[in-house]
């Protein structure tokens, strides 16, 4: 790349900062910038590095005078400084493309509706167990800029966002994976699912035979795009497909066997999020035995199908990061017990007609954990047995342990975000776990597998 002198970086941020980090490291004279407040920790880190900043505020002129503007994934396309950007023929990047452009090592990139944390730290952990040198980070931990800044790797296993990809014109991933596509942010998106699956592709666009694309190929959207992909991308495709890698108890990936009962993922999601980690593993070359090491110490994050523990024999799952439909979808249909499913929230338009196959004889009570339970009682009212409205996570706990028997399920899984009741899925999921742990009978086999 030519290197122009002058660079602006827009939002001032995670990845805004990195941003700002790597430019000035490769010798760029750099100005951020940010309508808003900046945080604390990233003030600092501009200070400590000399590097010029204004927040509250965007000097327009000084921003157009630079040569190459880094946008942040939050500022929207439709901004009245980004039109102006483009009006004066600004060449306006994302931060994971600017960063693409300085390091020699491998790029392997997640995207997907749902799956990505999963999907990412999987894929790195299996690269570190078999000792190679893989960085993990994008949209999860540190900005791919701010990996960049700190030195080059051999891998860069990166979580990537649809906001993330929208202004990547050269970015070549040797591996891209797109878990799945089902509805979800299409405000950003005119409310069309053609131009959201279209950002997600954007991964694929400069691929080549020489690289991978690995995706979910029983997943409808991503099926009927490909169809009629006539995009630039030409990589070597690797569709997985529950129903070819998929037996009853084990996952077979080419020359790989791994029984289900060994891994702590659970569900049929979890299972498409493995094969595609593993895909990614196997094109790197990792061996299989090395594979199954790292499968067999991998735990899932925090908030994700999270066991919290048994009480009185009833199992707790905490699945606050379950913000869409599609998600509650795998999770109820992971359910083989009788289960009290702990849903609501921030309706973002849902439609939870496609949930109502998975209810009957497996959901025996529906708790509303929202301040507008109207919705839900709609739709579940006539399906599920017992329907109850909670105002509190410890109000939902305390109904859910009155109705459980030895044997059943609470399951906190939302399909909604959570902002009506508490400050993020974090803090929901923290204070179901608090309620939780509260309730008298704790298991002595809970206590060992979840310390
Ligand atoms: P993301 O980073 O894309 O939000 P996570 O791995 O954090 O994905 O998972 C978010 C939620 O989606 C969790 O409730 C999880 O159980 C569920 N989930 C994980 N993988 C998938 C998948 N492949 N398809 C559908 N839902 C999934």
């Amino acid at each position: 790349m030519q290197t122009p002198a002058k660079i602006a970086v827009l939002g001032a941020g995670e990845s805004g900062t990195g941003a700002a980090l790597l430019a000035k490291s490769k010798g760029f004279d750099v100005f951020v910038s940010d309508r808003g407040r900046i945080k604390p920790e990233y003030r600092a880190v501009l200070e400590a590095e000399g590097i010029a900043f204004e927040e509250e505020t965007h000097s327009e002129e000084r921003i157009l005078g630079a040569d190459i503007v880094v946008k942040s994934p939050g500022i929207p396309e439709n901004a009245p400084l980004v039109a102006a950007l483009r009006a004066a023929g600004k060449e306006i990047v994302d931060e994971i493309e600017f960063a693409s452009r300085f390091v020699k090592g491998r790029i392997i990139a997640i995207t997907g509706t749902n799956g990505k944390t999963t999907t990412t730290r999987l894929t790195w952990h299996l690269l570190r167990e078999a000792g190679l040198d893989a960085a993990l980070g994008g949209n999860i931990g540190t900005s791919f800029a701010a990996l960049a800044a700190a030195g080059d790797h051999d891998y860069f296993v990166l979580e990537v966002s649809s906001f993330q990809l929208d202004n990547c014109t050269t970015l070549r991933p040797f591996a891209s994976v797109v878990t799945n596509i089902t509805p979800d942010h299409l405000d950003r998106y005119e409310y069309r699912m053609e131009l959201y699956a279209a950002a997600k592709f954007r991964i694929i666009q400069n691929q080549t035979e020489r690289e991978h694309f690995i995706y979910h190929s029983d997943n409808e959207t991503i099926a009927r795009h490909l169809e009629t992909y006539r995009g630039e991308g030409r990589p070597e495709r690797h569709p997985l497909s529950n129903s070819v890698f998929e037996t009853p108890d084990e996952l077979v990936l080419g020359t790989l066997r791994v029984a289900k009962d060994q891994l702590h993922l659970r569900g049929r999601h979890n299972y498409l999020n493995i094969a595609c980690a593993v895909t990614a593993a196997q094109l790197v070359g990792v061996s299989d035995e090395a594979i199954l090491n790292g499968l067999r110490t991998f735990r899932a994050d925090p908030h994700r199908m999270e066991p919290v523990g048994t009480f009185n024999g009833v199992e707790y799952l905490n699945d606050s990061k379950a913000t869409n439909v599609d998600s509650v979808y795998y999770a109820l249909e992971a359910m083989t017990k009788p289960t009290i499913w702990i849903a609501g929230g921030q309706d973002k338009g849902n439609d939870y007609s496609e949930l109502l196959p998975l209810v009957p004889g497996r959901v025996k009570a529906l708790i509303c954990l929202t301040t507008a339970p109207e919705k839900l009682r709609e739709a579940f009212g006539a399906h599920v047995p017992v329907v109850r409205d909670a105002g509190s996570a410890e109000e939902a706990v305390r109904l859910a342990a009155d109705m459980a028997v030895p044997g059943d399920v609470v399951l906190l899984s939302p399909a909604c975000a959570s902002f009506d009741l508490f400050k993020n899925y974090m803090d929901r999921g923290e204070r179901f776990k608090a309620a939780v742990n509260e309730l008298p009978g704790r298991s002595i086999e809970s206590m060992t597998s979840n310390p």
